[in-house]
């Protein structure tokens, strides 16, 4: 079957970004010290759902929240767990809706109450990789295009992307082709037409790239516990560029 989403598709796909973009608005307004992370998942599944839509995260390969909470050295897929927020802290928040039977995805990473400067860097540098791919996104790009211009800019800041794991094709399926590493070589992998929605999502550390799973078996940790910030957004190609669906 085609990766390429037709018009009636791309139409639910863009309801469902809003969607999603109002509810990552509405937790970041939550996010202060003292407050639980498995809070902010409830509170993501009360909006994910008052807007007719479904968590897509929760029950997929099991896993058991709305919303992942990924805090300091913890890089993606962290569970709400017990998790109580305090200042200082780097909070990513990753949340996926299926609206109309179509997924959208996306993260951000802020702070609670004060951050230090390198974390604040940390953050500022995840989310300008993400717009530095946005950039240079039109039909004919490749994903080592996409990979190598994240690359490129997190290693000039002094970071480290994330190898282990990647950006990916959503929207029929949460994670569906192609597979995007934040890494790549220009002019290499899959050339990309208009019609492709993707899933690009810089994963920075400010150490080793290396990662491990902690005990709880989903959360993504840096394997030298140094901090991680990661950014996401859900982006359609369109015949000019790239249209960020999950942005508001
Ligand atoms: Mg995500
Ligand atoms: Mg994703």
């Amino acid at each position: 079957m085609t990766i390429l989403k037709n018009s009636d598709e791309i139409e639910n796909l863009k309801a469902g970004g809003r969607i999603l973009a109002g509810v990552l608005a509405e937790l970041k307004k939550s996010v202060r010290p003292g407050v639980k992370a498995k809070t902010l998942d409830a509170l993501a599944e009360k909006l994910i759902i008052k807007a007719k839509a479904t968590p897509a995260f929760k029950g997929y390969q099991g896993f058991p929240a709305s919303l992942c909470v990924s805090v300091n050295s913890e890089v993606v897929h962290g569970l709400p767990g017990n998790k109580v927020f305090k200042s200082g802290d780097l909070v990513g928040l990753d949340c996926g809706v299926k609206y109309r039977g179509l997924f959208t995805d996306a993260a951000i990473t802020m702070g609670v109450g004060q951050l230090s400067p390198k974390a604040k860097k940390l953050t500022s540098v995840a989310r300008e990789a993400f717009f530095q791919a946005a950039k240079i996104i039109k039909p004919g790009v490749t994903t080592g295009d996409i990979g190598n211009a994240i690359q490129v800019f997190v290693e000039a800041n002094g970071y480290n992307v994330v190898r282990a794991l990647v950006g990916h094709g959503v929207g029929r399926q949460v994670h569906e082709e192609p597979k995007l590493p934040n890494y790549g070589t220009p002019g290499t992998g899959m050339k990309l037409p208009v019609g492709v929605v993707l899933a690009i999502e810089p994963m920075v550390v400010e150490g080793h790239y290396q990662v491990v799973t902690a005990k709880d078996n989903w959360t993504v940790i840096t394997a030298d516990s140094g901090l991680a910030a990661h950014y996401e957004h859900t982006v359609l190609v369109t015949e000019n560029g790239c249209e960020i669906i999950t942005k508001l």
